[in-house]
């Protein structure tokens, strides 16, 4: 048979995605084209030259046991053959079932019931309508929320109103949730923080707090300290203000530990999970919490109960794909490599840490971050020669403002970190 050639496929896939394609987090008229990638594998990117990139953040800290991970793969497959989907309300399966007892088995220990979504923001949506309507079922008017300064949740609502880094929120400001916002605590802080909330707590209106646990991941991976979180932790608990731990990015090891949260001592009430959680092959999300929280909706009223649903929820492709990253979260091999990974960083860390054009640099886990001493935009015009240099260089980070980040999948090896190292220190050079 002729072969007969398309003529869409002579056409640049960059040209072709213009014509109808709207993107995420991008003001088209300013934004160059899109590069077009055809293939992952491991920690490595393909662009449809054939060009290489390693993926030093994880396609956004999802694709943690490296793209294509043949035994996520083979389990999401031979699920693909037994039950693709069905509906959650009235039904149940086993790739739910069992994922549910794999994860209570890691998670912090006051954690009893799981409630699944799609992705980071409807799980910490749901989070929040949950510390809502627990005041709210119990016949207690609270009906503010307490979040950090710079703090992310997401891009719905609920998740948009209690975010701190507001910048592109201007259009919806005025339909936000009431929040209150208290700075990430330091060593020098913490006091006055703790005195600030002891005022705030008297008024008797705050249902829960939302934090990310020990780093802000969009804040520029900012860290804060571990013992004055758990304080304000164990101050809210006293007056039974929710707490909810945002983990989507920080869940799954990235930290060193399965959870930012066994940090502390004070234990959250709720969890928010999405992002590794599928290691980065289908999206879920997942807010767990406790009984406590649980035995709130639980009642003869059926109004009581929590009124909200996904049609994909406990997708049984994606439970497969969370149960089979668990799995390997476990295994020897990938905690092996996250306690070398650490290690690389801070051998990396001490030869340049005192470089003049680095102001600071600071690590938990896996994450890896330095501020250089220049002022730059968060999206600004350095960010982007910056970010055209690893990319020429065949490397796949997204530096945010003057901070640049590593968040390499668990599978990465010593070259491919050297690789990035490498290309770090010569980015230094070039500002
Ligand atoms: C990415 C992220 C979210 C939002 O998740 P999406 O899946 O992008 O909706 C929420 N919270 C944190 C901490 C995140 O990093």
């Amino acid at each position: 048979m002729k072969h007969l050639i398309n003529p869409e496929l002579l056409e640049k896939l960059s040209d072709r995605d213009k014509k109808h394609l709207w993107h995420p987090l991008t003001q088209h008229k300013i934004h160059s084209e899109m590069l077009a990638i055809s293939r992952a594998k491991g920690a490595v990117l393909y662009d449809d030259n054939g060009k290489e990139y390693i993926d030093g953040i994880s396609s956004w800290y999802t694709a943690m046991y490296g793209h294509c991970h043949p035994y996520i793969l083979e389990k999401v497959g031979a699920q693909m053959q037994q039950l693709d989907q069905v509906v959650f309300s009235g039904f149940t399966h086993e790739p739910a079932v069992k994922l549910s007892e794999e994860l209570i088995k890691v998670l912090p220990d006051n954690q009893e019931k799981l409630f699944f979504s799609d992705n980071g923001s409807t799980a910490t949506e749901i989070g929040i309508k949950m510390a809502l309507q627990y005041h709210f079922n119990k016949g207690e008017k609270r009906n503010v929320l307490l979040a950090f300064e710079e703090g992310f949740h997401g891009d719905t609502f609920g998740a948009m109103s209690v975010s701190g880094l507001s910048v592109y929120n201007g259009p919806f400001a005025d339909f936000f949730i009431e929040v209150e916002r208290i700075p990430v605590p330091t060593e020098e802080n913490i006091e006055t923080i703790l005195n600030h909330l002891q005022i705030q707590l008297k008024q008797n209106n705050i249902a829960g707090f939302i934090y990310e646990p020990l780093v802000q991941g969009a804040a520029a991976m900012k860290m804060h300290n571990a013992e004055g979180l758990d304080r304000i932790l164990s101050l809210l608990k006293e007056h039974h203000v929710l707490t909810i731990a945002d983990e989507v990015m920080t869940g799954f090891g990235k930290t060193g530990k399965y959870f930012a949260s066994d940090y502390m001592e004070a234990k959250p009430d709720i969890i928010c999970l999405s992002k590794a959680l599928t290691a980065g092959l289908v999206p879920m999300g997942l807010t767990t919490c406790t009984e406590n929280v649980y035995n709130a909706f639980y009642s003869d009223e059926l109004a009581k109960g929590l009124f909200h649903g996904h049609t994909y929820t406990a997708n049984p492709l994606a439970c497969a794909a969370a149960l089979a990253a668990l799995e390997l979260l476990k295994t020897d091999e990938i905690q092996d490599n996250i306690q070398n990974i650490i290690q690389w960083h801070k051998e990396f860390d001490d030869g340049i840490k005192n470089h003049p054009k680095i102001s600071s640099t600071r690590q938990l886990g896996v994450i890896y971050a330095l501020d250089l001493n220049v002022k730059m935009e968060r999206y600004g015009n350095l960010r982007d020669r910056l970010f055209k240099h690893f990319m020429d260089n065949g490397v796949f980070l997204r530096p945010l403002g003057n901070t640049i980040y590593i968040l390499a999948p668990f599978i990465t090896t010593k070259k491919q970190m050297d690789c990035i190292y490498d290309n770090i220190k010569s980015a230094i050079e070039m500002v």
